[in-house]
């Protein structure tokens, strides 16, 4: 994913929201913990397969690192859901380059009319080139915990879940190759390439969830989603679903009732397919695009209280 149309308002939001709710960060730590959830989702666990996505290397399309990885996200998902699809194309790039991606679609209860799309990006970035980042480190490619890992280890531990815990509706897990490969412009050159093929090559004729999120970025730390505003303009009603979830659970000052900024990430695609999909997603995050986006800056009581809300949604009645 990528910022942002509005930069300044974004930045400029967030710094006042920040101040705002320093003082209410302390209640919702003590909601949840990291281990298992309220709906049995482990943010432990999460944690964990996020560190052994990160450990793969970047998973740059087209490297030995994004293979294994890949491979790795077939095999824990073809243990835990009830079918899993595989789509794999070649994309060409604005320069000529060849790259193989895959997306990676975990199903359950496939047979089930009604469903729930949840989206996450699995390949990290092949270059560093936040404005913070040097010279040299603009060659690096990102380690990506939180931009690419973070989404990964929360569906294979919610994986964990609705294995055992049948979802009241059919859920698919959407893992999408190439989101972050090139530049966001505008104009987008070279991004949000799986999501663009899955809107273009849906499941089955015809597809069409009840509502999708995206998860994306949901690991930092310092945790704090404010309303994405493609989403909030666009599937109003799926927001106020989500946002509402959170609120009910306990977690309304990390899920905040606020505007944030417009981000260019894998729902623009699904969205303008028709799907109702939305962003979950913190961009208020300095290492951000930069070499330093490593397994400390993220935790597992952020991803439990993300787990538990995706949870949640897809199996309270
Ligand atoms: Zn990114």
């Amino acid at each position: 994913m990528l910022a942002i149309v509005l930069v300044c308002l974004f930045v400029a939001c967030n710094s006042d929201a920040k101040e705002g709710s320093a003082a209410q960060r302390g209640s919702s730590v003590a909601a949840t913990s990291a281990g298992r959830t309220s709906t049995g989702f482990s943010g432990t666990a999460a944690y964990d397969y996020a560190k052994t996505q990160v450990a793969f290397g970047p998973r740059v399309p087209g490297t030995p690192a994004a293979k294994q990885a890949g491979d790795w996200i077939i095999r824990e998902m073809r243990a835990r859901a009830d079918t899993v699809i595989v789509q794999s194309f070649t994309h060409t790039t604005a320069d000529g380059k060849r790259l193989p991606l895959r997306n990676i679609l975990a199903r359950f209860r496939p047979e089930q009319t009604e469903r729930v799309l949840y989206v996450t990006h699995w390949d990290s970035r092949p270059i560093s080139d936040s404005p913070t980042s040097t010279e040299a480190e603009k060659k690096m490619p990102v380690p990506g915990a939180n931009d690419g890992a973070s989404g990964v280890g929360l569906f294979v531990a919610l994986g964990d879940v609705l294995k055992k815990t049948k979802p009241n509706v059919g859920v698919d897990l959407l893992f999408t190759d190439g989101e972050d490969y090139g530049q966001f412009g505008p104009p987008e050159v070279d991004v949000l390439i799986g999501s663009k093929y899955f809107a273009d090559h849906p499941p089955s004729p015809g597809y069409k969830p009840l509502y999708g999120v995206l998860w994306d970025m949901i690991g930092d730390k310092d945790l704090r989603i404010p309303y994405e505003m493609n989403s909030f303009q666009q599937a109003p009603e799926v927001v106020s679903r989500v946002w509402q979830t959170a609120a009910d659970m306990g977690y309304g000052d990390i899920f905040v009732q606020e505007s944030g900024g417009l981000v260019v990430d894998d729902h623009i695609p699904l969205l303008n397919s028709g799907m109702r999909v939305i962003d979950v997603i913190d961009l208020d995050y300095p290492p951000h695009h930069t070499p330093q986006d490593t397994m400390d800056k993220i935790s597992a009581k952020s991803l439990a209280t993300v787990g538990d809300v995706a949870t949640a949604l897809v199996t309270r009645k």
